[in-house]
């Protein structure tokens, strides 16, 4: 029905800056199609029905005690998926000494990880090379903003089958988002999870927060499109107090999920440690959106 709203004002000739009517009839058509999509990872975790999962762990998969402590934690809170990122792409090419990125023996941990605990795992994919291993052990791929464009990785990476998150690059328009959604689709890969993580803007209010969440993409990709979007308010804003209430927003905006990253410790974080919440701050946002997921008839797990 909302879709219908949009593609009638595009008929109307109303001035389209970013989709036309030719867009969706031609070029976007899988991802904008009617045909309702829900994405199972296992019986009880699915994105876009009557459950919203909160997928949530540090940044990086720093050493094999943080994962086990962070996964034990969450786990007893009731949180399903755990970010497991072996894998880290970072803006400068510098990295601190404390973090080199601890690639398959990190994934050998979060294998560990997941027979202990029995969550779900989510891995970043940054090159076609590390594939075959983060597959073997993750049950959901993702791919950073970064790599929105790669289109050779999204290929290989449809090849799997396996859910993907696709995370807009913080400069790119829905338009581009889209573009790269259906070259996942064309592989006939339907498991695509959209994932709202910041732009680039003039203002961000703060001079800590390098993005901005926008908060219309999930509302606008609501009206488009039939497959599940989430909404990750931890790289949007980049400041840990500014979470909760960005992460209730992208509920009340209609998001099917959330990331939030969550650290131990988070001033000790090798990567980004002004926006993980500390286990305490996680837990209040867990119940309080499982308190609003009520009102909109969305299981928060
Ligand atoms: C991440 O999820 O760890 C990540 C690197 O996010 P983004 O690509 O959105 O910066
Ligand atoms: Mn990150």
């Amino acid at each position: 029905m909302q879709k219908k709203i949009f593609v009638k004002n595009l008929i109307n000739n109303q001035p389209t800056k970013d989709i036309s009517l030719d867009d969706i009839k031609n070029k976007i058509f899988r991802v904008t199609s009617k045909k309702k999509i829900t994405v199972k990872v296992s019986k009880d975790i699915v994105f876009s029905s009557n459950t919203l999962p909160i997928i949530a762990g540090p940044n990086g998969v720093e050493s094999r005690e943080l994962i086990f402590k962070v996964a034990i934690f969450l786990k007893k809170l009731g949180v399903k998926i755990l970010r497991g990122h072996a894998y880290k792409p970072l803006t400068f090419p510098y990295r601190s000494k404390k973090y080199a990125e601890t690639m398959s023996n990190g994934m050998d941990w979060v294998d560990e990880v997941k027979k202990y605990t029995g969550m779900k795992i989510v891995t970043e994919v940054t090159e076609i090379k590390h594939l075959d291993r983060i597959n073997q052990t993750a049950d959901i791929l993702q791919i950073g903003s970064r790599n929105m464009q790669n289109l050779e990785l999204l290929k290989e990476m449809a090849k799997t089958k396996k859910p993907i998150i696709l995370k807009r690059h913080f400069g790119a328009s829905l338009r581009d988002m889209l573009g790269a959604s259906e070259h996942i689709l064309v592989e006939g890969n339907e498991k695509l999870i959209l994932c709202e993580r910041g732009v680039s803007t003039p203002h961000t209010h703060r001079d800590t927060s390098r993005f901005m969440l926008d908060l219309q993409a999930i509302v606008a990709l609501k009206e488009l499109v039939k497959f599940p979007v989430i909404s990750d308010p931890s790289h949007a804003s980049f400041w840990a107090p500014w979470v909760p209430s960005l992460a209730f927003a992208s509920i009340a905006s209609g998001c099917d999920g959330l990331i939030i990253e969550t650290h131990p410790d988070p001033k000790n974080s090798a990567v980004d440690p002004l926006q993980p919440l500390n286990f305490k701050e996680f837990k209040k946002l867990f119940i309080r959106a499982k308190k609003l997921g009520k009102f909109f008839n969305k299981k928060i797990i």
